[in-house]
């Protein structure tokens, strides 16, 4: 099944999917966005049964949707285990700090 052109009136032209048969023919813009979003059988002229397998744009855009919220949910536990473990060193490194001023207020050397 493709779209060959748009008629510019409401109607659309597709064209039958059966290889021996290839007919074109118009449907309503309704027609179609609503047998792509049921997927439900319809015919062509010629009887052929067919129905749109493809996803739509907003079938599509939805699924894009989700992912980029699944990598976002993702990236954000990465960031905030970033700052925990950034958090930790800085506690380190100032424990270290505390130690080598004691060290060098009792005059050793480090
Ligand atoms: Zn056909």
């Amino acid at each position: 099944m493709s779209d060959a052109f748009t008629l510019g009136l409401g109607y659309e032209v597709v064209t039958c999917c059966k290889r021996d048969c290839l007919q074109s023919f118009a449907m309503t813009t309704a027609f179609k966005k609503a047998r792509h979003a049921d997927k439900r059988t319809f015919w062509c002229p010629n009887g052929h049964p067919q129905h749109f397998t493809s996803e739509t744009i907003e079938e599509r855009l939805q699924k894009n949707v989700a992912a980029l919220q699944t990598r976002i949910g993702y990236r954000d536990a990465e960031i905030s285990q970033l700052r925990n473990s950034r958090a930790g060193v800085e506690r380190r490194l100032r424990a270290t700090r505390g130690v080598v001023t004691r060290m060098r207020r009792k005059g050793e050397t480090v």
